[in-house]
């Protein structure tokens, strides 16, 4: 399972509005949904592999797994 978020989504209120174009907040913010869209799949369907993704205007950027399984990095 492949899992997007991407900036400046309307879904969350625009980049701008509700980020005040502060990509490294939307970034954060991002991450952290995603780490909760991870847990939540693997929590359904531990058997299925999932990768998540965010894209924005530069590129499209893998999250590494280790970001969703190692506790050390939950900070980060
Ligand atoms: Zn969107």
């Amino acid at each position: 399972m492949i899992l997007l978020l991407h900036s400046d989504c309307g879904a969350y209120g625009s980049l701008h509005q509700v980020f005040k174009d502060d990509q490294a907040a939307e970034i954060d913010h991002h991450r952290s949904e995603l780490r909760l869209a991870y847990a939540t799949v693997k929590g359904a369907f531990p058997k299925v592999s999932v990768e998540c993704y965010f894209v924005d205007f530069a590129g499209v950027w893998q999250l590494e797994s280790s970001f969703f399984t190692d506790a050390q990095s939950a900070s980060g």
